[in-house]
């Protein structure tokens, strides 16, 4: 589904990125690990068009990404999150799904009456279990429920592939294991890739994991192996 061939992205003359390649297959549940400034975000960047690289392909779905409009990209079918939730805080739960919802619709959707909430926005609450929420003011919600927030944007937005910067930076043990359940649940159908540094969340939740470090992919494989691999203790366990 997703292919980065040779990615490289240099910000004046200071490689960000030398040469990356992925392969992620559809269905996919992928953690990026990797020290900070390994590259991990410009990645995300590059897969969603908020920055060019320098050279190389995004193969997505048999489309090459490189040079497309960000809003190209969602329409396509790619969403993210940031590291710091993006959400309305003076609207509803309920009307920030159905806004996230309505970026991908047609005008002429947007102009016909549409009663009660889509088919979409009621998914979205149902899988982030906010439900009860619904009519709340989102800037009332805990970090935790922010976070599922904005992943329910991105749900609304029926991506095929949704990218998590760090889904559960800040949170407590049991926002954590909430949070697993729920990225467990979006991978059944959805090709997902997520920065995470958290071992323990590693462990307990990823199949496949990639690391990045200086601005290539060191190695990839199970959290076993990865974890076993001399060079990441190194780089990025300390050890
Ligand atoms: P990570 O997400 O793994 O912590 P980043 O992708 O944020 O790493 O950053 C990779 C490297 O690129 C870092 O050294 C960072 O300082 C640098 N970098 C990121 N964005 C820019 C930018 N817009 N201009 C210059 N350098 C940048």
């Amino acid at each position: 589904m997703l292919e980065l061939r040779d990615i490289q992205v240099d910000f004046d003359g200071f490689k960000a990125l030398g040469g990356v390649d992925l392969t992620v297959a559809e269905g996919e549940l992928r953690f990026l690990i990797g020290p900070n400034g390994a590259g991990k975000t410009t990645l995300i960047d590059v897969i969603t068009g908020l920055t060019r690289p320098t050279s190389g392909t995004v193969g997505f779905d048999g489309h090459d990404l490189v040079g497309r409009k960000e809003h190209h990209i969602v329409r396509l079918g790619v969403g993210r999150t940031f590291q710091t939730a993006v959400v309305f805080e003076e609207l509803t739960v309920l009307e920030n799904l159905d806004l996230a919802a309505s970026f991908r619709k047609p005008l002429w959707s947007l102009m016909r009456q549409r009663k009660g909430v889509t088919e979409a926005v009621e998914e979205a609450l149902s899988r982030t279990g906010l439900e009860e929420l619904a009519e709340r003011s989102a800037g009332v919600l805990s970090h935790g429920q922010r976070q599922w927030l904005e992943i329910g944007m991105l749900l609304a937005q029926r991506p095929r592939l949704l990218l998590l910067d760090e889904p559960v930076a800040g949170m407590s043990r049991e926002e954590r294991e909430r949070t697993g359940e729920l990225l467990t649940g979006i991978a059944r159908d959805h090709t997902v890739i997520v920065v995470e540094h958290d071992m323990e969340f590693l462990r307990r939740y990823a199949s496949q994991v990639t690391v990045l470090h200086e601005g290539k992919v060191l190695t990839e494989g199970s959290v076993d192996q990865v974890r076993a691999d001399p060079r990441v203790q190194e780089v990025y366990l300390g050890r």
